[in-house]
């Protein structure tokens, strides 16, 4: 059979960094600069059918992610996810918040509140490349034990 997963077989992706276990990918969009993605390298639904080391190494990632974010960028909030109902293959969301940004307070799945005023959102874009650039470095760590 046929594994039409989705992040089984990545199409278009801004990869940051890519381990043995997991990737990191860029996930911004027009809307929301400083938003990233930690994905497994194997296909599973839930966290607990992941071996031991690798839902360390997903939690660790999230962990070094959320840290280069808030010192990085200085949201307001940091939100992380884990939904995977549409997508059943663990993933964690790493997003940057701000209290004007345009889903604020509600989830970034929630329907739009406001729209920033372009120059705004261009500081942020600037912020969150400067994450980028971190990151990799950062990841590596989870390679070296
Ligand atoms: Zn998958």
């Amino acid at each position: 059979m046929t594994n039409k997963c989705p992040l089984c077989n990545p199409e278009n992706e801004r990869l940051i960094w890519k381990g043995r276990l997991l990737r990191v990918i860029d996930a911004s969009d027009d809307d929301l600069p400083g938003y990233v993605r930690v994905i497994a390298a194997r296909h599973a639904a839930e966290m607990p059918q992941l071996s031991t080391q690798e839902r360390a190494q997903v939690i660790r990632a999230v962990q070094i992610c959320e840290d280069c974010m808030l010192e990085v960028m200085q949201p307001d909030k940091v939100n992380l996810a884990s939904l995977g109902n549409m997508v059943p293959h663990v993933h964690w969301h790493i997003i940057a918040r701000y209290r004007d940004d345009a889903f604020f307070p509600d989830s970034i799945w929630s329907a739009r509140h406001r729209t920033m005023p372009p120059e705004k959102l261009q500081e942020r874009r600037t912020k969150a490349q400067r994450m980028l650039e971190r990151l990799p470095a950062l990841l590596q760590a989870l390679e070296t034990p």
